[in-house]
């Protein structure tokens, strides 16, 4: 299938902020791709300046929730080349969570061809500083005008993207996080693997709870014991116990994150011993007391690697260390932005050159 390209008017085209005034999520670029599922198959890809959709207020993913999503970034490196990481891993999560979510798949290539369609004639939106990027968002809804629950008929395929500052324009911050002892994220043979708009809408509540209490991010744990950790707000978690590194197994219940894979994959290449396993809140906790536990991160897309300075669980709060940066997790985010902005070497061909 060809992708068919109609580009804003130059007049239309709309300036983009200066970097430092970029906020996540709210700004968005003069262009988005769309191609529409019907009859049996995906129709007429293409990139069209960035607008409102037209949706029947019977669109089944207004009542059922049929929608899915990805997020990866595009990176501008100092001498000008643009690149994506591991974009395929997104296309095939991608086509995941679309299976979990009894709806079409879309051709990697072709979903990769549209990102790439869409980061050249949107460049200039990507924005020049280190730190800063530009944020893609590929989309797939139910549009099928229809009330009663089966798979919807009809589906749109979007992607929009949107320039975004800095993770840390202070520097490297830890977090304080909350764990969640009373509602919980997802449960093994649920949706918790997929990224499904539900599992949002899931989180909001806890999450509202840890931002009155003064928490960045809710730590949560397994749906049926409520003792395993899983996952830290929209990342995946990793901790430094002893000289190992510690991460939750994908047993279902948690979203495979592009950047744990990542840091898996660097962690075995330093010689670091890593072990994904089981690991409770009981032993976080005694594991902060006791001094094994030297480290705690998350990772995700939108901050690479987020170290977490303080816990808190059953009303009590416990400071991880003494609430500062550790090296691990300083040296697994230097290495990956580097790798990601062309400053490092890339021996597992993680990055996907866009051509300009
Ligand atoms: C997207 C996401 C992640 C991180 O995945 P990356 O591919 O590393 O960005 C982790 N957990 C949840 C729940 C997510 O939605």
């Amino acid at each position: 299938m060809q992708i068919s390209v109609h580009p804003v008017a130059p007049e239309q085209r709309r300036p983009r902020p200066a970097d430092d005034q970029l906020v996540f999520g709210r700004i968005f670029s003069d262009h988005m791709f769309r191609m529409d599922y019907q009859e049996g198959a995906w129709q007429n890809p293409r990139v069209i300046p960035y607008g409102p959709l037209e949706l029947d207020p019977a669109a089944m993913v207004l009542h059922y929730g049929q929608g899915i999503f990805e997020g990866l970034k595009a990176y501008r490196c100092a001498d000008g080349r643009i690149h994506l990481f591991r974009p395929l891993k997104n296309m095939e999560r991608f086509n995941r969570s679309v299976r979990r979510m009894c709806m079409p798949e879309v051709d990697a290539q072709l979903h990769l061809e549209a990102i790439e369609a869409l980061v050249r004639l949107d460049v200039e939106w990507i924005p020049r500083s280190v730190g800063a990027s530009l944020y893609i968002r590929p989309t797939m809804i139910a549009s099928e005008p229809h009330l009663g629950v089966r798979p919807a008929a009809e589906y749109i395929h979007y992607i929009i993207t949107g320039p975004v500052g800095a993770y840390y324009p202070e520097g490297f911050n830890p977090i304080k996080i909350y764990v969640s002892d009373q509602y919980v994220r997802a449960v093994r043979g649920g949706v918790g693997e997929a990224k499904t708009m539900a599992n949002y809408a899931a989180s909001l509540f806890a999450a509202e709870l840890a931002k009155k209490k003064g928490y960045t991010q809710v730590l949560w744990l397994d749906a049926v014991e409520r003792r395993y950790v899983e996952e830290v707000g929209t990342m995946n978690i990793f901790f430094r116990l002893k000289d190992e590194l510690v991460t939750p197994p994908l047993s279902g219940s948690i979203l495979p994150g592009v950047t744990r894979e990542s840091v898996i994959d660097l962690a075995k290449h330093w010689g670091i011993a890593v072990n994904e396993r089981p690991v409770t809140i009981d032993e976080v906790i005694d594991g902060i007391a006791s001094g094994d536990l030297k480290e705690i991160f998350g990772t995700g897309t939108a901050a690479v690697i987020s170290p977490v300075g303080e816990v808190f669980y059953k009303e009590k709060s416990y400071v991880v260390q003494d609430g500062s940066v550790g090296e691990w997790s300083r040296r697994f985010y230097d290495e990956i932005v580097g790798i990601q902005y062309g400053e490092k070497e890339d021996p597992f061909g993680w990055i996907h050159q866009v051509t300009l």
